[in-house]
């Protein structure tokens, strides 16, 4: 046991990004306490997607063969009208550059589950259930949070620092007072989950139904079970519109009353914020309590994923005493622009699909069809700027290729930076830099074609270094180039080899 007042990091808020920031910091031989107000797990779901590269970071938590056994790959996303006439098909069953299919569904506690035993399981860390933070201070050498338990005992804690994921009404956000900005309009709409036994519902696994009429959702989830999500239009009665009879009526007789059996229906306000500070002192936001999206891609939990998974490998750095504290201002300058970028899409997307005037829609059907491929899911954009340099090939996420004997890359590199070069320019470099790589516990370097070579070729290099996160550090064509990008590694211009004899 360790002593709950000397930890590295509090996390406010044992959602998924909270529980997920314990397991990579667990994972990372770090302390933590997670602060969760409620005393259980919410047994319903909000996300019912994610990307493959969520899948990754769940990959490496270790335990990928039973996240994946609670998914199931999203075969296609259609987007269809008033008419029904299906004006986007994207077919999505591929296994992706992440070496996971690019879209997977599931329902939301049985991921939790698992994260939770993860963090359960790990050394170090715990998740504290049935614990409010009612106050968080940033100090000049850490934080102070302040908690309550159900029994109504107060606690004062502290940490070097705490991970503000306490959802989109952030209590932690106001009392930092970091405001948000808003993007596209809110709106209403009704989630409905349930089984649906004995009833065909649709074949294809997602539909965007841009209804003019009434703007709706279906996916086909694990197992029988189904989600819609229907817009609330002007003229609904708030206690009608949740009987079985009226959403029978609205899916189209699709979610029948006799073979649907829902298991929550909840009105939600679907909305794009970002906040304006992600870090303020040792604090600092991520997930909902940073950024909130129209679900529309499925990115809001995603988003919230990569936060974390950028927090957790900065934070283990700079609490080694390899990096500086300012490689923690790289998280919001990286993370809030690509975290907009989502949003922004999805606060776009919808205006299209939540318009209810008869000819906008006309309008948007046309495009559509004209241009199907601008409607369909985006490709993720490049990290803003922070720790990675050099021309456009830097920033970007690396791909995980899959070796020959079926197993992904990732689980032969671990969590570590890692070094791919073409044999001819990894063979100039100065012995003292090849010394450094060989000694280094945080790097792998790898220079089997077999290996390496479709890193090389996705992203057009001789030599690439990746971070712990995935993301690419910088990309090179010489020896030079990979020499420049080696010392950046920060345990590696941290360690002593390089000061002596690089040559
Ligand atoms: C209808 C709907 C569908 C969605 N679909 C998708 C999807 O398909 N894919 C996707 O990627 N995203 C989706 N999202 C978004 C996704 O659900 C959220 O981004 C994600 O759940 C956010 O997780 P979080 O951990 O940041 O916040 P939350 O899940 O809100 O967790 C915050 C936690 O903090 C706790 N807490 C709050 N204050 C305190 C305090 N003071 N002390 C202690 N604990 C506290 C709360 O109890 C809560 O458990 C969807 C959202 C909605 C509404």
């Amino acid at each position: 046991m360790f002593v709950s007042t000397d930890v590295d990091v509090i996390v406010i808020g044992g959602g998924p990004v909270g529980t997920t920031a314990l397991a990579l910091l667990g994972r990372a031989g770090h302390t933590a306490i997670g602060l969760e107000k409620d005393r259980e797990m919410w047994p319903t779901a909000r996300a019912v997607h994610f990307d493959g590269e969520t899948m990754r970071t769940l990959q490496g938590l270790a335990v990928a063969d039973r996240f994946i056994g609670v998914t199931i790959p999203m075969k296609h996303v259609d987007i269809v009208n008033e008419a029904d006439e299906v004006l986007v098909h994207a077919p999505t069953d591929r296994l992706g550059d992440q070496a996971w299919n690019d879209h997977i569904s599931f329902h939301q506690p049985d991921i939790e589950g698992l994260v939770r035993e993860i963090v359960e399981t790990s050394p170090g860390v715990e998740l504290r259930c049935g614990v409010t933070a009612t106050r968080v201070e940033s100090t000049d050498t850490g934080v102070e949070v302040t908690t309550l338990d159900e029994d109504g005992t107060e606690r004062t804690l502290r940490a070097r620092w705490a991970i503000a994921a306490d959802g989109a009404r952030s209590e932690v956000r106001r009392a930092l007072g970091i405001e948000t900005d808003k993007y596209g309009e809110d709106a209403q709409w009704l989630v409905v989950d349930g089984q649906l036994v004995d009833a065909p519902g649709y074949e294809t696994d997602m539909i965007q139904f841009a209804r003019y009429s009434r703007p709706a959702l279906w996916l086909r989830l694990p197992g029988s079970r189904v989600r819609m999500e229907f817009m609330l239009v002007p003229g609904d009665d708030p206690d009608e519109i949740v009987t079985p009879a009226a959403v029978e009526r609205i899916s189209r007789g699709i979610l029948p009353a006799d073979k649907f059996t829902p298991d929550r229906q909840a009105m939600y306000t679907f909305r794009g914020r970002i906040a304006r500070q992600w870090r303020k002192g040792n604090v600092f936001l991520a997930g909902d309590a940073a950024h909130q999206a129209p679900p529309l891609f499925g990115q809001g939990l995603c988003a919230g994923i990569r936060d974390v998974e950028n927090l957790a490998w900065k934070m283990d750095l700079v609490a080694r005493g390899i990096a500086d504290d300012s490689l923690l201002d790289t998280y919001e300058s990286e993370r809030k622009p690509h975290a907009t970028f989502w949003v922004e899409t999805a606060a776009n997307q919808a205006v299209g699909i939540q318009t209810l005037d008869p000819r906008v829609a006309e309008g948007r059907d046309a495009f559509m069809r004209a241009h199907p491929e601008a409607s369909a899911v985006p490709t993720s954009p490049p990290l803003g700027p922070g720790f990675h340099e050099g021309d456009e090939r830097a920033g970007r996420l690396s791909i995980q290729p899959i070796l020959a004997d079926g197993t992904r890359l990732d689980d032969m590199v671990g969590h570590h930076f890692l070094v791919v070069a073409d044999r001819s320019i990894y063979s100039e470099l100065p012995a003292g830099i090849k010394a450094a790589l060989v000694e280094d516990g945080d790097t792998v370097t790898l220079l089997d074609p077999l290996k390496i070579d479709q890193i090389l070729d996705a992203t057009k290099a001789k030599a690439v270094v990746v971070r712990p996160d995935h993301y690419i550090l910088g990309a090179g064509d010489t020896a030079a180039d990979l020499e420049r990008l080696v010392r950046q590694i920060p345990s590696i211009a941290h360690a002593a080899t390089l000061t002596v004899d690089t040559h």
